[in-house]
Parts: structure tokens; C-alpha cells; sequence
């Protein structure tokens, strides 16, 4: 397994931002996995894994950690009766096509998620009332101290997160669908995509939801819409006309445009709303948002 020396991180997230990762692998095996995370115990360096990079923001200044990015055997996708199992770095869509052709539905949910099912475990990803916690049997988790299989309970999988921590990588997982016709599900798929074509900006370079939507009547979006945002840019920034918690590249964005529109963001919501709005998007060696007020 080749070790890469700083490596653009922008490659690898969808908003196009990020600076050189330190060192960069691409672990094709458990064992490559292994080694890998046995290398960076030794040399005292941290790790982080990227997916599809759809819900990070990098430092822009880089990272100084290990990146490993999924590859190979840890990104192949099989199935058995109504069991779906992947390499943490296979992407939802290819998944959602394999069960698909299985004859298995249930993942329709993450049609129009851009992620690795790696990602999906870590983040809980969901959409239109369903999640991977719905569907996900155990995931094989791998430390630099051991490895083993994890339910969605030891997980702790909840809203948009788990318990997962740095240094923990989600090397399987296993899915548990139900039998369904490939046409049902190709027509669940059709109408889950329109809709959300119909509301998010899907040909931008963004990073998905930015924040969790708060306790409250209004969404992140709508509150961050009647808070007059829409189209406010800082830097290569934008929040999106199309939809208020969406974040674009609007043209040679940083990371640290994103996070002050973010900052801004949370200070409007508070004024208005009396409501502190979490972020969804993970901080790579970023600096955590100052408190809103
Ligand atoms: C256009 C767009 C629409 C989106 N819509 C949705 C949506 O409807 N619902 C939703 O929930 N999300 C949505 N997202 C956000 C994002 O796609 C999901 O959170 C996705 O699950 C992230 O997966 P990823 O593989 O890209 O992870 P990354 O963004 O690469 O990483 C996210 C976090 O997971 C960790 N991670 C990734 N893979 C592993 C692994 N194998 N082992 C351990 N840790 C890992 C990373 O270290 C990081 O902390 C959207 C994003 C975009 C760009």
C-alpha cells in the first residue's frame, strides 16, 4: 500500500475545499486497513477517513493526519438472501443499484445521498423518513486496538450521528433488506430524486445539509430564508438561492468562507429565532463555531 505525501483534500470533498492531507492511503484489504492504522499509532500521527468527502469541511491549511480513503475490497459490494454487504467505502448509489437488481428495497431512502455507506454508518444519514439505523444490521469497526462487529445500539446511532470517534473505521457493513420488486423500487427512486431536484441545488458543489433542523416550527432552511440569507456570499461562498442550508462553491471557495457564512448564519438564526442552530457538516481540524451571541 502506497503512502502519499500532502495530498489535496479538496479532490476529495464534494464542496471542493480543503488543504494537503499530510499523508494519504488507500487501504484495498482489512490488512492493508490494519497496517495502515498500525503505521500512524507508531509515528504518533492521527487518522481521519473520507468517503466521498460529501459532508466535511477541511482546514485549509491542511490536515496533519493519515487520510485513508476505502479502496478495493473495503469499497465491493455482496449479496446474500436479503443481506447486503459492503466495504465501508462503497457509495450508496452503486449499493442502492445492487439491491435493486437483487429484488431488495429499503435503501431507496439514500437515493439522493452522495455518500460511501462508511459515511452513512458514521453520520446515521437519512432521508424522507428513513436512516441506516432502519437498515443496518452491524457494521465491522477497525482500531489500531482490535476490530469487531457493532449493532446499530453499540453505535449509539441517533439524528445525523453516532458514537463513532477518530480513529475508528467502518470497514463493513451489513445491511438487512426486504424482497420488492425492482420496478416499485425504481419508481420509489424516480419520485424521491424529482422531489429533491425540485428543492435542493443538486448541480452545485456543495455539502449537503449544513445544520441539523433545530426544535422548532421553522427547518435550518426556512428560518434561514426568512432570515433574508438566501444568496448571501462571503469569499468564493454562497448560501444557496436555491435552498437556505445549502452552502455553494460559488467560485474558488475556502473552508474559512463556508465557516464564516456559517457563523453569520448562527448569529441571524439566534437574533430571529432565540435559536442556536448545530451543524451537520463535520470539522476536519477545523476550529469549533464561536457561540452564537
Ligand atoms: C447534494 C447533497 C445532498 C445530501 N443529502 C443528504 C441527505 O439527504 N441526508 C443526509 O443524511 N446527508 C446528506 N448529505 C450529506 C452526506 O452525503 C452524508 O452525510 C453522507 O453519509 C456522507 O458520506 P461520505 O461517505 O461522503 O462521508 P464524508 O463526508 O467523507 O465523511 C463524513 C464523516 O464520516 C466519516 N467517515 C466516512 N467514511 C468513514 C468510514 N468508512 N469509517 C469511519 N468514518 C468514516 C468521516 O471521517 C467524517 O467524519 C448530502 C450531501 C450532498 C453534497
Amino acid at each position: 500500500m502506497k503512502i502519499e505525501h500532502d495530498v489535496p483534500l479538496a479532490r476529495y470533498t464534494t464542496l471542493g475545499t480543503g488543504g494537503p492531507a499530510r499523508l494519504f492511503a488507500r487501504p484495498e484489504t482489512l490488512a492493508e486497513l490494519e497496517e495502515a492504522l498500525g503505521i500512524a499509532e507508531r509515528e504518533g500521527v492521527r487518522v481521519a477517513v473520507v468517503g466521498l468527502g460529501s459532508n466535511l469541511l477541511a482546514a485549509d491549511e491542511g490536515v496533519d493526519r493519515l487520510v485513508l480513503r476505502l479502496a478495493g475490497e473495503l469499497s465491493a459490494i455482496s449479496v446474500a438472501g436479503e443481506r447486503v454487504t459492503t466495504g465501508g467505502g462503497a457509495t450508496n448509489a452503486v449499493v442502492l443499484h445492487r439491491a435493486r437488481d437483487a429484488g431488495l428495497g429499503g435503501f431507496e431512502f439514500a437515493c439522493a445521498i452522495p455518500g460511501t455507506t462508511g459515511g452513512g454508518v458514521w453520520m446515521n444519514a437519512g432521508a424522507y423518513g428513513g436512516d441506516f439505523s432502519q437498515v443496518l444490521e452491524r457494521a465491522f469497526v477497525v482500531t489500531a486496538a482490535g476490530s469487531g462487529w457493532l449493532t446499530p445500539d453499540e453505535l449509539g446511532l441517533t439524528y445525523r450521528r453516532s458514537a463513532l470517534t477518530d480513529g475508528q473505521v467502518v470497514a463493513q457493513v451489513e445491511l438487512r433488506l426486504v424482497p420488492r420488486p425492482p420496478e416499485e423500487i425504481k419508481a420509489v427512486v424516480s419520485e424521491l430524486q424529482a422531489r429533491r431536484k425540485a428543492a435542493q441545488p443538486t448541480n452545485k458543489r456543495t455539502f449537503g445539509s449544513v445544520f441539523k433542523n433545530p426544535r422548532h416550527e421553522l427547518t435550518s432552511g426556512r428560518m434561514l430564508e426568512a432570515c433574508g440569507l438566501k444568496g448571501h456570499r462571503i469569499g468564493g461562498a454562497q448560501i444557496s438561492p436555491m435552498h437556505a442550508n445549502f452552502i455553494e462553491n460559488a467560485g474558488g471557495a475556502t473552508s474559512a468562507d463556508a465557516v464564516e457564512l456559517m457563523i453569520e448564519a448562527r448569529r441571524r438564526a439566534l437574533e430571529g429565532y432565540g435559536v442556536e442552530l448545530e451543524h451537520e457538516v463535520r470539522f476536519l481540524d477545523l476550529a469549533e463555531l464561536p457561540p452564537a451571541r
